[in-house]
């Protein structure tokens, strides 16, 4: 049934919500559906990326400030509002914060009418976390009033600290024993880290398995450290008594007072939740004290992360395959060339592949970025072997493009399509990648081998050097690597061992190729080898297409 009207303006709604917001959490507002006007209690424009706390078009400017993902159900239910076909709104959804977090809020509002017609849809809306504020499992107070807590006026120490806690695979607890085992533990959890509290701490339960204590007081790292030890014995314990029932450990990150002092809340929970992560990173049951180096780092590595996923999305843009030239060595003649990445962003400028390419690994973004990398460089060689049909093009690919991804009949397909032999074809694969794999990247080899396509073993030299990979896998070019020239033109052992290995290869039929010839007496002591090919900076840099044509081609 929908409210009636009774007789109070829009007007004097809007002046109610601003006399009640100071004494509320939630945030009241009322939306004017004959002028298309919203009104929201103004603390929520310090929350929210809202447009002001007052504004019409009301649909549209909801976009500015709803989670992307809950727009359309909104507007969906907001056009039933409108359209008089519903008279209660009531949905769970994300609102955008103004430090970019989506924030779980849950809207209510009543429309009201006036002679059937619906005039306005008062509500309320409260974000969802805000109401844990205490914690029954726990018994404890929560990240709400933590953050009561920090806005109080308190002295700037240079001592004190702030350490989050957190079970290590609690998730794997809850699935195995339960979720009320699950609770048990994190009832005990908090007893064990109350037990381990010092005179003027407190402690709050943040997220699910995840606790917060605070140090206001004189206390240095050190105390931290003995207090994270301490907390940790605690448990051992707990869980001794408990007859190893279940094993489990704690992580810490610790925060030093100084390190949050001028910092927002909001950052300081950021700095918290990292210091944690990294934590659990670094092997678990394990501290990490807060460097904002290290932040900084994972910053940069998510914001990498974004950009290589949206230029993904938007047709590879920033990303070139660059040809660096492969010699003979006896001649000195052009004997191919190795594509290389490259990426390039306006915020970063050129970012080198040695920090890229674990990243698009990491997220799996390296299967379409290899993909699309494979064809540029395939079609490259079509171009060239237009003029010089021996042109050899190296390919490097990487060992999740292996594991996850169609790649090798995408390498067979792309060569079909550019109708390049098989042969002007070289995959390069990394001998550490190889150390960990199963007997599955043997098979793929083979079938490569199989279509008459070339390989190489890259890096040679880094890694484990594993000799046993030539028979095994039979490659038909060893790649040495730069750091392992390098070794050899510096000490006679490792010239000799190079030689001895080189001196091995050849015997298998398998050819040398050295890179990283950076000089002319570079590439004099190396030709003792003697290698096959050669490959550095002596010969060539890196360079986009069109260089290369020019310099090495025609
Ligand atoms: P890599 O496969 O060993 O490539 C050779 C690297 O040595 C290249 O670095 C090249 O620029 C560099 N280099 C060549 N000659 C010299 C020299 O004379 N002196 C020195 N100091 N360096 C030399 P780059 O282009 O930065 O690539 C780094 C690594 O990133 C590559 O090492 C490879 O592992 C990876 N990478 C590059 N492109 C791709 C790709 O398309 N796919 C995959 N999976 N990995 C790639
Ligand atoms: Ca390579
Ligand atoms: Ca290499």
């Amino acid at each position: 049934m929908a409210s009636e009207f009774t007789g109070l303006t829009v007007k004097q709604i809007c002046e109610a919500i601003s006399t009640l917001s100071p004494c509320m959490d939630d945030y009241i507002y009322v939306y004017d559906l004959v002028h298309d006007f919203y009104y929201i209690s103004q603390a929520a424009v310090k929350r929210f990326c809202l447009p002001d706390y007052q504004f019409h078009n009301v649909v549209e400017n909801h976009a500015k400030f709803v989670y992307p993902a809950d727009l359309p159900e909104l507007q969906r239910d907001l056009r039933e509002l409108i359209e008089g076909k519903k008279e209660f709104h009531d949905m769970l959804y994300r609102w955008v914060s103004v430090d970019n977090d989506p924030i779980w809020i849950n809207c209510r509002g009543t429309v009201i009418r006036h002679e059937n017609k619906p005039l306005y849809m008062i509500g309320c809306i409260n974000e969802i976390g805000a109401r844990q504020k205490a914690d029954n499992v726990s018994g404890l107070l929560g990240v709400a009033s933590l953050k009561k807590y920090f806005a109080q006026d308190r002295a700037l120490l240079p001592n004190g600290y702030l350490m989050r806690l957190g079970l290590d695979d609690f998730k794997e607890i809850n699935e195995k024993l339960g979720s009320d085992y699950g609770d048990l533990i994190l009832r005990h959890t908090a007893q064990c880290i109350t037990a381990c509290l010092l005179p003027d701490q407190k402690l709050y339960r943040a997220i699910a398995d995840e606790f917060l204590i605070v140090n206001f007081s004189e206390r240095n790292i050190e105390d931290a450290l003995e207090q994270y030890r301490h907390i940790r014995q605690t448990i051992d314990s707990f869980v001794k008594e408990n007859n190893y029932k279940v094993i489990y450990t704690i992580s810490g990150g610790i925060l030093k007072n100084d390190q949050f002092a001028t910092a927002s809340f909001s950052d300081t929970m950021k700095f918290s939740e990292f210091s944690l992560s990294e934590a659990k990173r670094r092997g678990k049951n394990c501290c990490y004290i807060f460097r904002s180096e290290d932040y900084d780092k994972f910053l940069r590595k998510r914001r990498l992360s974004q950009l290589l996923r949206r230029a993904v999305t938007h047709g590879f843009d920033g990303f070139e395959a660059y040809l660096q030239p492969l010699v003979n060595t006896d001649t000195g003649a052009l004997y191919g060339a190795e594509s290389l990445m490259r990426f390039t962003t306006e915020e970063f400028g050129m970012i080198s592949p040695a920090e890229f390419i674990p990243i698009l690994e990491e997220t799996g973004l390296i299967v379409p970025v290899g993909k699309w990398m494979l064809n540029t460089a395939l079609l490259f060689c079509h171009e060239i072997i237009k003029t010089a049909p021996d042109f050899k093009i190296s390919i490097n690919i990487s060992f999740v493009q292996l594991l996850k991804s169609n790649i090798i009949i995408e390498i067979l397909n792309a060569v079909d399509r550019y109708q390049i032999p098989p042969a002007n074809v070289i995959i390069e694969l990394t001998e550490s990648g190889l150390v960990e794999q199963d007997n599955r990247i043997s098979k793929l080899w083979a079938h490569l081998k199989n279509a008459g396509i070339h390989l190489a073993l890259d890096d040679f030299g880094t890694g484990y050097s594993n000799f046993h990979y030539f028979y095994e896998l039979k490659p038909d070019i060893i790649k040495i690597d730069r750091s392992f020239t390098l070794r050899a033109i510096a000490n006679d052992y490792e010239f000799n061992l190079l030689s001895l290995m080189s001196s091995m290869a050849h015997s298998m039929n398998l050819r040398i190729c050295v890179e990283g010839i950076e000089t002319e007496s570079e590439l004099e002591r190396m030709k003792g080898l003697p290698p096959d090919y050669c490959q550095g900076f002596y010969f060539g840099k890196p360079c986009p297409f069109d260089e290369f044509i020019e310099r090495f081609v025609t």
